[in-house]
């Protein structure tokens, strides 16, 4: 196993030093796959928090009008640290979370892809002279850094949800407050590692660990703190907006999904199974692009149930850590007992399991890859995220009824569809209300691209040239008088 210790940071950064939380109270950080304790991390609140908004507030002061080739120095230094140490980051990001270290890997290559995005990005980050309509007069359109950034990150993607933020915010020229889960902190402790050892000035990058509410909470009430950008539960997210009316922040929401997965009686099979099985069981099913219901045409459904139970039975459950684990554990018992109350919902509503069902014999949070068919849209994970390894399968005939079906959540993240008819591809576009669609792709998040939620699923974008201007203030500059 690489050596992580470099990046256990069992404290937290602000202005540049690490420091414990003033209570000195710690909270335990545990392996999902062995149920040990691999370090601990301070448990701050609200008078952390304040100090570390005012330390932002202050580096923000300068920060903001350093040259644009000096941040993008220092993003490319990072995105170097973090690709030279990306073995140990990827054992650290297994150990805290459980993925295998196979997508721990890649999930720190994107991260480091994003940085080196951003880097390039804000070189383009043009303003724009506008026609006066009349002579005297010249009309500019300028960007500038938004200020203080507030930053909430879930567990599921710990390093590379925090680069989505940061590389777009260092880039602009603000400065960061972070809270990552309390689950996965290490991971995001680690940015301020690599971001101290590159040089980033004091203050730039504040991270904290402990009470969400607490900290949260005084990352809302201050009127420092010009934009909050969370991923996470569509719940939290709710109360985040709620509580940023107070002081009329920006907010950057990626929240909950339900993805729906159509395959057409036109598609190819093969690589339906294949966009399935990346597409459901990345992450143990943990991620809010991870599909939700598949919806399977009537002619195909039954080969495409077949192919979908080998591919399954094919996947290799363990610690992350070890050779060829395709599934981790899940994060926590209480994933656990979510994943068994949509299975015991769904039975009782004439599901039937092809495969699955219980938790695996490894024990801890290790679930069995499951696979449910005659699903029907009064289960739960009709309307409700999995976010575990449920394959669920419904039937349809027509087009329509599948489009319907699609769009009858409250989420609207990502969609995925097989089929090889080109007009129907437009179709679909049109008819999908989802912020992120693959046709013929079950893995389609890269760092060119927007991704974003609609309708309950989220407000703004991360990645693509987008995700930069949620960082940018526009000012409109009239200069009279000429
Ligand atoms: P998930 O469990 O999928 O990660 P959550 O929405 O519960 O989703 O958590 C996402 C992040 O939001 C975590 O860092 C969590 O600690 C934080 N969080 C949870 N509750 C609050 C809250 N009331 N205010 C601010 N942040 C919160």
């Amino acid at each position: 196993m690489t050596d992580y210790s470099k990046f256990l940071k069992e404290s937290n950064l602000t202005n540049g030093s690490w420091h414990a939380a003033d209570s000195n109270s710690n909270i335990p950080v545990t392996n999902p796959a062995t149920g040990e304790v691999i370090g601990s991390v301070p448990n701050c609140g609200t008078a952390e928090t304040e100090r570390a908004i005012q330390v932002a507030a202050t580096a923000f002061k300068t920060y903001s009008r350093t040259d644009i080739s000096y941040r993008v120095g220092l993003l490319r230094k990072l995105h170097d640290a973090l690709m030279d140490n990306q073995e140990a980051l990827a054992a650290l990001l297994t150990a805290e979370q459980g993925k295998p270290l196979f997508e721990a890997r890649g999930e720190i290559a994107i991260g480091a892809a994003y940085i080196l995005w951003f880097a390039e990005e804000i070189r383009r980050a043009k303003g724009e002279i506008v026609p006066a309509p009349t002579n005297d007069r010249r009309l500019l359109v300028t960007h500038h850094p938004v200020g203080v950034v507030g930053a909430i990150t879930p567990w599921n993607f710990p390093s590379s949800m925090l680069a989505r933020k940061l590389g777009p915010a260092l880039a602009a020229g603000c400065t960061v407050v972070a809270k990552p889960a309390t689950a996965t902190p290490y991971s995001a402790l680690a940015w301020g590692v690599l971001a101290l050892e590159v040089g980033f000035p004091d203050g730039v990058l504040n991270i904290l660990t402990g009470s969400a509410r607490e900290i949260g909470g005084a990352i809302m009430a201050s009127p420092d703190v010009r934009k909050v950008t969370f991923t996470g539960s569509t719940e939290v997210g709710k109360t985040l907006i709620r509580q940023s009316a107070d002081t009329v922040k920006k907010v950057s929401m990626e929240l909950g999904g339900n993805a729906p997965f159509i395959v057409f009686e036109d598609a190819e099979i093969d690589a339906a199974v294949e966009g399935a099985m990346v597409s459901k069981y990345r992450n143990m099913g943990q991620t809010c692009v991870c599909t939700n219901r598949f919806y399977v045409h009537e002619k195909i459904h039954n080969e495409f149930v077949e192919k979908l139970l080998t591919a399954t039975k094919a996947l290799k459950i363990g610690d992350g850590a070890a050779d060829g684990i395709t599934q981790g554990p899940l994060i926590d018992m209480a994933a656990v007992e979510k994943v068994e109350a949509f299975i015991s919902d769904s039975e009782s509503k004439g599901g039937q399991i092809a495969l699955g069902g219980k938790r695996h014999a490894l024990g801890e949070t290790f679930f069995e890859p499951t696979v449910i068919t005659g699903a029907n849209s009064d289960m739960d994970f009709a309307t409700d995220e999995i976010f575990g390894p449920i394959a669920a399968v419904f039937k349809f005939e027509t087009e329509d009824e599948a489009v319907a079906a699609a769009n009858a959540t409250e989420f609207g993240l990502a969609a995925y569809v097989y089929t090889r008819d080109v007009g129907r591809i437009f179709r679909l576009n049109d008819a999908l209300d989802y912020g992120l669609i693959g046709f013929n792709s079950g893995l389609i998040t890269t760092v060119e691209v927007p991704f974003g939620g609609l309708k309950e699923s989220g407000l703004g974008n991360e990645g693509g040239s987008q995700g930069l201007q949620d960082y940018l203030e526009t000012k409109y500059v009239c200069i009279a008088g000429i």
